[in-house]
């Protein structure tokens, strides 16, 4: 069965970097939804854990459950409690959706700063509060969200860093008035991480940079460009034949072989998370070519290994495929064994 391996030295190389970005390794939220962006929540977790890191962000309270044990402080982002946890954060995206939290249930709440995808608008402050108050939940954050911290162009990342400024500065007073204990505020993610030069938040929700996959715009690249990617897709073959010139591969026969080839078919198709669009112009990191279109479980190269290494490096697929980091990464079905190495 095709397989992954996590690189261990190259996440904690990462984390190191992300540490003295965020000057602490206390600093750091490691986001972990999607399966850990498609690493494997509980082996990401738990090297996460051993390397020191206490805060993670998930998306539900079952992903919360599942790595709890590792983590001191985990944020939900979007989901209810289905029981109280000490550990367990939930944000508001949605002034409407503070009724959803019971008495006690510590929240985060997220301002929309110019995103416009979750969180209250910036209006709805005075509001929030009240009804947060009012609901007698724990507030402990107010955080918001960049919609364009990996953009060359710097305009829409500092409006919605002044934005989030003039927030802040109205919801320090309103925490004071409303009686809550002082706030934490965060909005970095990688890309904003990797951009500011001096980081003076209390938290950053770091994803991608983690997992090695960041791609910053030229000139905003220097750390970015040492990150080294921790996940690599290994295929076992299913089978080989002699293929030879004017013989053709796989569905609608789009590859077409000029000389005798040995080709080979391997267990690892689109169904896995082997994205289709990357059909026709991949290549792996040794250099062997794809042949024709990749299926649903299998994918047929030119070579002769019984074990092939598909990518270690999710930038260059995705680049292949059309694609981003992220996307090539979560598609990874969760059935794919995972083993750190
Ligand atoms: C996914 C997510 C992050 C992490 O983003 P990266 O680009 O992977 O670092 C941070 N904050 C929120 C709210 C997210 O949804």
């Amino acid at each position: 069965m095709a397989y992954i391996t996590l690189k261990r030295q190259n996440f904690f190389h990462n984390l190191d970097i992300i540490a003295k970005l965020s000057k602490g390794k206390d600093k750091i939220a490691l986001v972990l939804k999607d399966n850990a962006y498609g690493h494997g929540l509980r082996e990401i977790a738990s090297m996460a854990a051993e390397y020191g890191i206490k805060r993670a962000v998930v998306r539900s309270y079952d992903e919360a459950k599942a790595v709890e044990e590792f983590f001191d402080y985990i944020l939900v982002l979007a989901d209810t409690p289905k029981e109280y946890s000490e550990k367990i954060r939930y944000t508001i995206n949605d002034i409407d959706s503070i009724e959803q939290f019971e008495a006690g249930t510590k929240v985060e709440l997220k301002v929309n700063s110019g995103m416009n995808r979750n969180g209250i608008e910036p209006s709805e402050l005075e509001r929030a509060f009240e009804k947060i108050a009012a609901r007698d939940l724990v507030l402990e954050a107010l955080f918001t969200h960049h919609a364009c911290a990996d953009e060359a162009d710097e305009k829409h990342y500092k409006m919605q860093k002044e934005a989030f400024a003039g927030i802040k500065k109205r919801a320090k007073s309103l925490a004071s008035e409303y009686g809550f204990a002082p706030l934490r505020y965060h909005s970095c993610n990688s890309a904003a991480l990797f951009r500011e030069r001096d980081f003076d938040e209390d938290m950053a929700r770091v994803g991608i940079a983690a997992y090695g996959c960041l791609e910053m715009p030229k000139g905003l690249d220097t750390e970015s460009k040492k990150l080294l990617p921790v996940l690599s897709v290994y295929a076992q073959r299913i089978s080989k034949r002699n293929i030879f010139a004017n013989d053709t591969v796989g569905y609608g026969a789009t590859f077409e072989a000029d000389k005798a080839y040995c080709l080979s078919n391997y267990d690892f198709g689109y169904g896995d998370g082997f994205l289709r669009s990357a059909s026709g112009s991949f290549v792996t990191p040794q250099g062997v070519v794809l042949a024709g279109r990749i299926s649903m479980d299998n994918s047929s190269f030119l070579c002769d290994e019984e074990e092939l290494l598909v990518f270690d490096d999710a930038i260059s697929l995705a680049k292949a495929a059309g694609t981003i980091s992220y996307e090539a990464l979560t598609s990874l079905k969760s059935y794919l064994p995972r083993k750190i190495v």
